[in-house]
């Protein structure tokens, strides 16, 4: 028995280095919520509630009151008897705080990295990551770099610009470097039908989210008559529509992102899902701080081999919660540790006054 006899949370705002700009217009800072659990035999577990704009859940301050209710009602109970976790709070983020610092204790408790916790013996130490890139200057460093798939967003600017960066990005990146874009649903779906179209000799691994009304039967038409595959994001946060979508066969890849859909349990459960489907599954942060990225990190590893994810995304944050591990030749390595592997850095902690 090991009871939590403290629940903490403290809000913050992590600045980007620079505007990241979306089809729904720049991010500039990414605000969340710390929580920190703690036990009477002195453990602590740390998770993260980051919202990602653009996607189903309250903002920030309204996901950081639910994370302070439901933690506190965390206070009195046996953390060795919370898993999976018996609370669902109605921000998605939140859940994926409780979720991180809980499954951070118990596998702190079984000393396991949270990835061998989570995952068994099917874990990976490692797992392949994506650049996000902007342009073909962009494409060669993330390639000298070692990373073997780039991710480029499109739809924000005309077809014929988005066609030109892509070409030039795809010259200065040859197969078999991978290329992915993201459309943030930008287009119609004439629009959408033309860039595909247009996309298709550069040889891309996927669209993402091409239609602005995704529906699965546009979807699937859209697939294939294009021939290009799809991946899914946005559209398919909430289960009923991630389920319809499976169903329909309109998408190849499936982006999860565990602080959108509500969670590590959510995100391997739909891991699952996938694969009997026969999708390929991508994990990927939402811009978060460290810790989120950490957990994310240790969920995508739990599931063994995956495309590349998501997860090389802190260099975007001009200041973060902690230090993560540094991608090594398009790769990120798991941390041995126990738990989550690292906690945040306690001077910035002293700043939340936590
Ligand atoms: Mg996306």
């Amino acid at each position: 028995m090991a009871v939590i006899v403290d629940a903490r949370v403290a809000r913050f705002s992590l600045p980007l280095r620079e505007p990241l700009r979306t089809t729904r217009g720049a991010i500039t800072s990414r605000p969340g919520a710390l929580l920190r659990l703690r036990t009477d035999d002195g453990l602590e577990g740390w998770g993260e509630a980051t919202p990602v704009p653009g996607f189903p859940g309250p903002d920030a301050i309204t996901t950081a009151r639910v994370l302070e209710a439901s933690a506190r009602g965390l206070v009195g109970a046996d953390s060795e008897t919370l898993w999976p976790p018996p609370i669902h709070p109605t921000s998605p983020a939140a859940a994926f705080a409780i979720e991180t610092a809980l499954a951070d204790l118990a596998a702190v408790r079984a000393a396991l990295p949270m990835a061998r916790w989570l995952g068994g013996a099917a874990a990976s130490e490692r797992v392949a990551v994506n650049a996000l890139i902007a342009d073909a200057d962009d494409a060669r460093v993330a390639t000298a770099k070692g990373f073997k798939t780039l991710k480029c967003k499109v739809g924000a600017d005309s077809l014929e610009h988005d066609m030109d960066r892509l070409r030039e990005i795809r010259e200065a990146a040859p197969q078999p470097v991978r290329l992915r874009a993201d459309a943030n649903q930008a287009w119609s779906v004439p629009d959408a039908r033309r860039a595909l179209e247009a996309f298709s000799p550069l040889g891309l691994e996927y669209v993402e989210e091409p239609l602005r009304d995704p529906s699965p039967s546009a979807l699937a038409m859209l697939a294939r008559q294009s021939g290009v595959a799809i991946a899914s994001d946005e559209s398919a946060v909430a289960r009923s529509d991630f389920e319809a979508l499976l169903a329909t066969g309109a998408v190849s890849f499936c982006v999860l992102k565990p602080s959108a859909i509500g969670g590590l349990v959510e995100t391997r459960l739909r891991a699952q899902a996938c694969r009997q489907a026969g999708v390929e599954v991508v994990v990927t942060t939402g811009l978060d701080g460290a810790i989120a990225g950490l957990a994310c990190l240790h969920v995508a590893a739990s599931l063994g081999a995956l495309p590349a994810c998501g997860l090389a995304t802190a260099h975007w944050l001009e200041r973060d919660l902690c230090v993560l591990p540094p991608v090594q030749r398009g790769e990120l390595a798991v941390p041995r540790s126990s738990g989550l592997g690292t906690a945040p850095d306690s001077s910035y902690l002293a700043e939340l006054g936590m």
